[in-house]
């Protein structure tokens, strides 16, 4: 069978080096797994060859999924879109791991939908793009600091493990990628509404330039005199998670 053709719309960037797949793959703890995008399985042989693991794969490309049939007949495949996956419906209880050499074009999705999953998602790993990559790991006061770095750094340790040039792709990326592995924290609660937690963090970040209390405004009310405490002068990019928790805390006392 030929081998599969290459479709941007669907972030397709077939990974060449054996080596890079094998390390990702070695990401992957013992038990049930779930592989993102495998497309021609170059990732997934390293999956499937190893005992300890129970790999089911999703593949929303036609063609790719024809193709893993063929060579690999034995995978456990779903034909579909991840993002619509009902993962409860899959696994109805339980831990499983979220694997990928992921397509790009919706890592921010996939991990916002891990997110949501997160007390049963104890290791999710793999390449995304290497700026995305520098995003989740970075703290506070990096100018890649943002929404996600927040949100999945509140429940996830995240370890950037190697850059990834665009060469050992077909078709090469414009961008250089990295593998990351994100590993649960021990975090059992926040210690303040998750909903409004999210809520802050996204409308501090959506104005990162600006200090928190304006962009703050609309969550705590005009004229809120919370909106005087020290903390809403400084700028997002400036907060930890602690920080954000704190902030959250302070929202929600004057929305009692
Ligand atoms: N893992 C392969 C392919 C990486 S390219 C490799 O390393 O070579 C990304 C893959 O994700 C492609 O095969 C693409 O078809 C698939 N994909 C894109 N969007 C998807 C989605 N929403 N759900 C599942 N797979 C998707």
């Amino acid at each position: 069978m030929q081998t599969v053709r290459a479709k941007k719309s669907l972030g397709q960037h077939f990974l060449k080096d054996l080596g890079v797949a094998r390390r990702i793959a070695e990401t992957a703890p013992a038990g049930r797994v779930l592989e993102i995008g495998p497309g021609m399985g170059v990732l997934t042989q390293f999956l499937l060859s190893n005992p300890q693991i129970q790999l089911t794969a999703i593949e929303l490309d036609t063609e790719s999924v024809q193709y893993l049939h063929e060579w690999y007949p034995e995978l456990n495949l779903i034909e579909g879109d991840f993002l619509k996956l009902d993962l409860n419906k899959l696994y109805p209880d339980g831990d499983f791991c979220v694997i990928g050499n992921y397509p790009y074009n919706i890592s921010s999705q996939i991990f916002f939908k891990v997110l949501d999953y997160k007390d049963r998602i104890p290791v999710c790993s793999g390449m995304i793009q290497k700026e995305v990559a520098e995003r989740l790991a970075s703290g506070p006061g990096n100018k890649s600091y943002g929404i996600l770095s927040v949100l999945l750094q509140a429940w996830y340790d995240i370890e950037y493990l190697e850059t990834v040039p665009e060469h050992v792709f077909a078709p090469p990326p414009k961008v250089k990628s990295a593998v990351v592995r994100m590993k649960r924290n021990t975090r059992t609660s926040l210690g303040c509404d998750e909903q409004l937690f999210k809520s802050v963090v996204k409308a501090a970040f959506n104005q990162r330039r600006k200090q928190m209390r304006n962009s703050l405004q609309q969550l705590a009310g005009k004229n809120n005199p919370i909106l005087e405490e020290n903390i809403f002068t400084r700028r997002p990019e400036q907060l930890s998670v602690e920080e954000f928790i704190h902030l959250t805390n302070l929202l929600q006392s004057c929305q009692n």
